[in-house]
């Protein structure tokens, strides 16, 4: 509590100003007993007292812009709303995630499922641990949106900012005038334009065309993939589709004949060229989102904005912790990690001196506990 204290104390003036025209948002938050709190409505001059006095655990303000953001979804007349895209790594098919198993006894520490202590017998509870790279898939991902937002779609570089959200992947909030009342249908068609969500390779106009070419293309070049998704009389049938394509009528009714080679087409084409993020996030307009330059109340971390230019290098365990004074914690599992500038080996079960930003990471995923001065 005194760590969201005195950051919020000393940062009201970064958060306000990034909430843009914060007068009409819809501000909501969840306190420390994880009680959400929504409909408030908050002018700028007011924010700061109110943020003090609350301190949320977790604060989100509204996509939307509303003529009266504290009444009721129904009520509030809807006035625009930013366009937002959210990286999260459990949307991307390539990442899997990677848990321990952890002794509720003996705290002995398992990398393979193990319901049942191998050492005790006792009970163990399965925790998620973060690996060292797994952020930079996000960020891969991030770079394949831009790129479509900025090249691909046009959309205004200088009314883009993208967030570290926090967690576990990135946020870009678009704030374009032009874009800002367009409606829910045109918000899906450009999340299923990022996404490819609804291709159909069967529906042939120039966009499938270059899928097929880039099909093509893959298993000239053997890439791994490909023979993740079709089998060898697969990839024959691919190269005779191929084959047909300027005959529309006979290329059609080859995937009609076979609609398995049809949905793995599609499925691959979704998963290897489609961006993948929360859908939802860019299309529903009564969304909440975290807000910027707040704490994210499960890892401690800030969701901070990122130029472009810095993405790249960017280090989230580095760059988006607090304080970093040291304290003692008794780890139960610490995995080999980078947090600010110094590498951490894996460590077991043992009182350590740790940054108080790593400490309360690891607090609150389970992996350590009593925090206290050194
Ligand atoms: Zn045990």
């Amino acid at each position: 509590m005194e760590y969201y204290k005195k950051y919020y104390i000393n940062n009201i003036e970064k958060i306000v100003g990034s909430i843009r025209k914060i007068e009409s948002r819809e501000i909501a938050y969840i306190d420390f007993d994880g009680i959400m709190y929504r409909h408030i409505a908050l002018s700028k001059g007011d924010f700061g007292e109110w943020l003090i006095s609350q301190l949320p655990r977790d604060l989100y303000h509204s996509s939307s812009y509303y003529l009266f953001p504290d009444r009721p979804i129904e009520d509030k007349v809807w006035r625009g709303g930013d366009l937002i895209f959210d990286i999260d790594l459990d949307h991307i098919p390539t990442y899997t995630p990677n848990f321990i198993w952890l002794c509720n006894k003996c705290n002995a520490v398992f990398k393979k499922e193990a319901s049942i202590c191998e050492q005790c017998n006792s009970k163990t509870r399965k925790i998620h641990v973060p690996r060292m790279n797994d952020l930079e898939i996000a960020k891969k991902e991030t770079f394949r949106l831009l790129d479509a937002i900025y090249k691909i779609m046009a959309l205004p570089v200088d009314e883009t900012q993208i967030y570290f959200s926090g967690a576990r992947g990135y946020h870009v909030h678009i704030y374009s005038d032009v874009l800002t009342t367009i409606d829910t249908r045109t918000r899906i068609e450009i999340k299923d334009f990022i996404t490819l969500d609804g291709f159909d390779i069967a529906n042939m106009h120039y966009l499938n065309r270059t899928y097929i070419e880039r099909i093509i293309g893959d298993i000239q070049k053997q890439r791994k993939e490909i023979y993740q998704y079709f089998n060898n009389s697969d990839i024959n049938l691919v190269l005779s589709l191929y084959r047909s394509m300027n005959k529309i009528k006979m290329f059609r009714e080859k995937l009609q004949r076979n609609r398995r080679l049809r949905n793995k087409i599609n499925n691959y084409v979704r998963e290897i060229y489609g961006i993948h993020i929360d859908g939802v996030v860019t299309t529903d307009i009564s969304r909440l989102i975290r807000a910027p330059y707040s704490i994210h109340g499960k890892t401690g971390l800030i969701k901070k904005s990122v130029e472009y230019d810095s993405l790249d290098g960017f280090m989230p365990y580095r760059d988006a912790a607090l304080y970093n004074e040291e304290v003692l914690v008794k780890v139960l599992y610490l995995p080999n990690i980078i947090w600010g500038e110094k590498e951490y080996e894996e460590a077991y079960d043992v009182e350590m001196k740790l940054p108080l930003s790593l400490a309360i990471f690891l607090v609150n995923r389970g992996l350590a506990y009593d925090t206290r001065r050194v």
